[in-house]
Formats: C-alpha cells, structure tokens, sequence
C-alpha cells in the first residue's frame, strides 16, 4: 500500500489559533455587548502603498497588450528587482550583494521552509525558545531530529546563549517574531562568529528589518553587517510586513556565493547558491511580474516615504502600548523595533490564564506558550491594529 512520509507523525499538533478563535466564539457569545478588540493578529492591516499600487496596474495593464506580454520570468526574479533591493537594502549599507545572489520568492516562509532541501537531513538545528513554528515544523517534516532549543526569556535578556551541544544550522529572526526583541551588532558577532568556528549555518531572518527604529543604531539590519558572516549565512527578507504585501506574496532569500557545505560523497566543499539555484529552478517559477513590478516600487523614494508612514503607524501603537502596560505595572519588552509587544503575566500567572483575564476586558491576545515551552508566562500584543483601538485596548487593561 502507499505510504505516507512518516516524519509528518512527528508534526506537534497546533491548537494554538483554533483554541483561541474558541474562547474568544464563546466569549462574545456570552457577552454580545462586549466590543472585542483583536490584538493577536499577526498581519498588517493598512493598504498596499499607492506607489506600489500603480506600478501594479501599469504592469496589468502590460499584460493585457501583445506587445508588452510577459510568459515565465527568470525563476530568481526579475533584474530590475534583484537590482533595486541590492542597491537599496546591501550596497546603501556597505554591503557587497550581487544580483545573482538574491533569489526572489513568493514570500519568506516559503524559502525558510524550504531551505532545507539543499542540507542533510542528519543536520542538527537550533531555533530561539519561543520560535516561529516554520522553523520547526519543515525540519521535522524533512526527518531531522528535534531542534536544540535556546530559551529567549527576560532572564538572559532575550539573547539566546550558544549552544551546548555542536549544531550546524541555526535559525535566528531579528528582530524577533514573537517578542519583537532584538540583537545588538556585538550579541550578533556572537552567533557569527560560533557559525565560522563551527562551520555551521546560519538562516537570518529579518522580515521585520523595516521595523527597526532610526535611533537603534546599534541593531543591524542585515547580518551582513557583521564581519564574516558572508561565508556563514543565509538571510531572508519579505515585503510582507514591509509594505504589506502578505496577501500578495513577495520576498527575497540572499544566498553569498562564499557560503560553503560539505558533500560527504565527494569530499569536496559545494556553494550553497549553485545549490539554492538548482532547487528554485526545479521546483519553482517565480514570483509573478505584476508582484516583482509592486515590489520594486517600494523602492522608488514615494514608495519608500510611503511604507514607512504605514511602519511609523504601527509603531505609534506599539508605543503607545508599550508605555500604556508599564504604566498599568506590567514587565513590557520588544515593541522599540518590532510590531510586537512581549508581555510577562503578573503574579507568574499561566499565559491561558492571562489571556482568559484579558478577554474578560475585550482583548485578545496571543499566549506565548503557543511559540514554545519558554513562552510560558507571557502574552504577545501586535501593533498591527488601528490606533483608536490600541488606545481602547490600553485604557480597558488599567481595569486589570
Ligand atoms: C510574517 C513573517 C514572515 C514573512 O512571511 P511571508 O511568507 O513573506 O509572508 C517571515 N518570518 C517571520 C518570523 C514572520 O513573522
């Protein structure tokens, strides 16, 4: 009989968003006169960028005539995309990217789920403690063992110690989704340099690179940034909370051409990028031209004052919640450059117990034990609400 692919047993089942639309059904139904007011979300809510918007139709519009039709794209992305993000997000910064080493995608979760394919699946992986469940879950599904976890809590200021045990690819997202904390360059330099020494891999994700405040001039954006880290990682970038691009699908993966692995058959040491490459053109065939056009706009200086007036937005009620919680005697953390508020339950209450007392006011959270066992104990607020209810939000949690 055919057989399934048993590493799919293995999968945690996720409760996590279910259970939470339950309580909050059961809620509302018992309190129809409640306003429930939703910060758990974890996607943006304002429009796509006019800039990116008329590019978009000017594209469509291409589409539509038989002179400027368009059949498959280049399955790495269009030039004039791959050219605007090196230029503005690596060579603006110092950072020596070509183009052929940004692969364009459909969105980061993707690539971050499928760079597995190209490494062996008796890696060793470590992921932060809360994670982003993708992490997991690919490299369980693709047969590696379970993740070395590295606890992100206020006790080691949410800065993952090194590891105990020797592991070869390491996933880090800063800032960090879901405690919207971050890594200084020097606490990078860290993770950097156990990668050289330990010929291990680092898989960088900065979806919420945009999120990073002017004033944190000591957080770097790329980690290429940090010295060495183009022979030790691959980063991972979307136009997903960028520019609000979740449901039209668009990011990026970097691959340096200096980053190595071994092939244990050969004996010899194989560029990662060739490898990517060969994996994008077999199982994939581009982001549509339509969404390459939107996100190359985002480049352009309206679509880059446009985006970050949407960004300020947000971070607006991510201030706005972080100083409304402290003043209510709450431990707040993340939300300087992040969309997300990091909350320690007082009293060293569950986090269902607390999310069930803020529900009680009208307010939904998320449970950080939901992002792993060392999310226990909190919640996570988004920023990705509109600011009339964050404020609603803050005033109803002084009844706390
Ligand atoms: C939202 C998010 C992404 C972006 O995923 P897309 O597939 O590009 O929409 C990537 N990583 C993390 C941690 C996220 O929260």
């Amino acid at each position: 009989m055919i057989q399934i692919n048993s590493n799919f047993m293995r999968l945690p089942e996720s409760y996590l968003f279910s259970d939470i639309a339950r309580r909050v059904r059961e809620f509302a139904g018992a309190n129809p006169t409640v306003e429930i007011i939703r910060m758990g979300i974890g996607d943006v809510t304002r429009p796509i960028c006019p800039a990116a918007i008329e590019a978009m139709q000017k594209a469509v519009a291409e589409m539509g005539a038989r002179e400027t039709f368009r059949g498959y794209g280049p399955e790495q992305g269009y030039d004039f995309l791959r050219e605007a993000i090196a230029d503005h997000d690596y060579r603006s910064r110092g950072i020596d990217i070509a183009t052929d080493e940004i692969f364009v995608s459909d969105g980061a979760k993707s690539d971050t789920g499928n760079i597995g394919d190209i490494l062996a699946a008796d890696c060793r992986v470590a992921v932060t403690d809360p994670v982003y469940p993708v992490y997991v879950d690919t490299n369980l599904m693709g047969g590696r063992r379970e993740p070395v976890l590295l606890p992100c809590t206020a006790d080691n200021d949410f800065c993952p110690d090194l590891p105990a045990e020797p592991v070869d690819m390491i996933y880090l997202c800063y800032p960090n989704n879901p405690t919207g904390t971050v890594l200084t360059r020097s606490q990078l330099e860290v993770w950097v340099n156990y990668a050289l020494r330990h010929r291990a891999l680092i898989l960088f994700d900065s979806a919420y690179e945009a999120y990073i405040s002017a004033e944190s001039t000591d957080v770097p954006h790329s980690i290429y940034e940090i010295e060495g880290a183009k022979e030790c990682a691959v980063e991972f970038r979307s136009f997903s909370k960028t520019a609000g691009f979740t449901g039209l699908r668009c990011g990026y993966t970097v691959v340096p051409r200096s980053v190595k692995a071994l092939d244990v058959i050969s004996g010899r040491e194989v560029s990662l990028n060739r490898l990517w490459l060969r994996r994008q053109t077999t199982k994939f065939n581009g982001a549509s031209y339509v969404t390459q056009r939107g996100a190359a706009a985002v480049y352009t200086a309206e679509g880059q004052r446009q985006v970050s007036e949407t960004i300020a937005y947000y971070m607006t009620n991510a201030a706005t919640l972080r100083s409304g919680l402290r003043e209510c005697g709450l431990s707040v953390y993340g939300g300087e450059d992040a969309p997300y508020v990091w909350v320690k339950t007082p009293g060293g209450c569950g986090s269902w117990e607390f999310f069930d007392r803020l529900l009680q006011l009208g307010v939904v959270s998320t449970p950080g034990c939901g992002f792993g066992k060392a999310g226990e104990g909190y919640i996570r607020l988004t920023a990705f609400n509109t600011l009339e209810n964050t404020r609603r939000a803050v005033a109803l949690l002084r009844g706390l």
